[in-house]
């Protein structure tokens, strides 16, 4: 009995009792506030009884205060199943066998009604059981190596990756998918960039922005195009594969270490920085837009170099910046700063003597720019020599994130600092790009055609 008003109590509860409805109603509710209709939620024993919490049609939830009630009407009664059927993954000869590596991360999740959170649940079966079309692309097997939301990998979890991927490679996969949580998936795939080279088949990336319970949800469409490109791409790098126009006319397969999270909701956050994506990739065909990748090849001979310091900080500069900051990392043993300066790769006067002490103990500096686009450029301006005098080292165009992870990977090698900075400046895998495309903010970005549209609107 107690499960129909589940997770309800006080007055949300007195509330329920009152109009005649229970969890999962189909509800009409008129407000002070406006009607709604949705599906009444349980809610988690530790929230408050307040308010009552109805998932809309659009797939978000929303909570509606007591005291704004002025009726509600039961229309219908739906339990909802979020489990997902489990299914046996049939294989096909002739079709590419790919391995799927779980992490975690809002891919592979799904609510929990009882306490309404989004938790990690990955199960082989069940992604087979949720997106049969992956049976057309490829022979799928699964393996989870964490569950976890993507602020929680690290160093272990990144050479825990690589070790499997190299695995996985040496036995004869033709490709790989790693599941991952967005927010910090171009750091994992910067990483696994570095540890994972000379592969022989793609390694690719893949997340979602909302989770399979919504319908607005990208994980199924992502999947099917990761597992394509890892399936049938020419393209044996670590990429990233997400969305690429806000709408779902195709995916966008971005370098690892070029690559970065650029909207914290949007379901096209991803976008390559600093050149144009590798390829587009939809249900029926990849198209590369660069020709200057790693082709997939048959030979085995990965390297996998799972090496990582993690005395190494990155440090987003803002005006006024104290050097205690400085002083604070290279008094606790940091190795290697990556400062991301202003403009062309600067910060304050105060904070100069703080980089000569730390320089002169051996702390390996690098700059990188705010601005994500472009190049560090020192030699334009006075502060810019005074730094490199000081001992910081430009970055070229390496992302800050990127160059942090390299530096990390670097310090984890080797300690000589010109062997150090012989690493650090010598690209690995398009981390350090040539020249950068003067119209690759707009090219194959994914938003040409809104801005089509809105400059159409706006300037006649
Ligand atoms: N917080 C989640 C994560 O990064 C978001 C996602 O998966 O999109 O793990």
């Amino acid at each position: 009995m107690a499960d129909l008003f589940k997770g309800y109590k006080g007055r949300a509860l007195a509330a329920l009792k009152s109009f005649k409805v229970r969890v999962w109603s189909e509800v009409h509710m008129e407000t002070t506030r406006g009607e709604f209709r949705g599906i009444l939620l349980p809610r988690s024993e530790s929230d408050d009884d307040e308010h009552i919490v109805l998932k809309l049609a659009s797939g978000y939830n929303v909570g509606v205060a007591i005291d704004t009630i002025q009726d509600i009407k039961e229309h219908g009664y739906r339990e909802a199943h979020y489990k997902i059927p489990e299914k046996e993954f049939p294989l096909s000869e002739g079709k590419a066998n790919i391995k799927l590596l779980g992490t975690g991360g809002t891919i592979a999740s799904r609510l929990d009604y009882r306490t309404g959170a989004v938790i990690p649940a990955f199960s082989p079966g069940e992604l087979y059981g949720a997106v049969p079309e992956l049976a057309e692309i490829c022979n799928l097997s699964t393996e989870k190596l964490f569950a976890v939301f993507s602020e929680n990998m690290g160093p272990e979890q990144y050479k825990t990756l690589a070790i499997a991927i190299g695995d996985e490679i040496k036995k004869g996969i033709d490709g790989i998918v790693i599941g991952h949580g967005t927010d910090t998936m171009h750091h994992t795939a910067s990483a696994l960039a570095f540890m994972v080279q000379n592969s022989p088949v793609p390694i690719v990336m893949v997340g979602s922005q909302r989770s399979s319970d919504r319908p607005s949800s990208d994980a199924a469409l992502n999947l099917m195009h990761a597992t394509k490109a890892a399936a049938e791409s020419d393209i044996a790098e670590v990429v990233v594969c997400m969305f690429g126009p806000t709408s779902d006319e195709y995916g966008l397969l971005h370098r690892g270490t070029r690559v970065r999270k650029m909207h914290s909701s949007y379901r096209s956050t991803f976008r390559t920085l600093g050149d144009i994506p590798l390829a587009t990739v939809d249900r029926d065909k990849i198209t590369p837009l660069k020709h200057d990748y790693n082709h997939r090849r048959k030979d085995r001979d990965v390297n996998i170099y799972p090496y990582f310091d993690e005395r190494v900080a990155l440090v987003y500069y803002y005006p006024n910046m104290h050097p205690d900051i400085i002083d604070a990392l290279v008094d606790n043993g940091y190795k290697g700063i990556v400062i991301a300066g202003t403009g062309l790769g600067h910060i304050n006067k105060p904070v100069y003597p703080a980089i000569e002490r730390a320089t002169k103990k051996g702390v390996a500096i690098y700059m990188t720019v705010q601005t994500l686009w472009g190049y560090v450029h020192m030699f334009v301006y006075d502060t810019g020599r005074d730094l490199m005098q000081k001992g910081i080292i430009p970055a070229e165009n390496m992302l800050p994130e990127v160059a942090f992870t390299k530096l990390s990977w670097v310090l984890g090698q080797t300690g000589d600092l010109e062997k150090v900075k012989d690493m650090m400046l010598t690209p690995i895998c398009g981390e350090i790009t040539e020249r950068e495309p003067y119209n690759g903010y707009l090219v194959f970005q994914g938003g040409l055609p809104e801005v089509e549209e809105f400059i159409k609107k706006h300037h006649k």
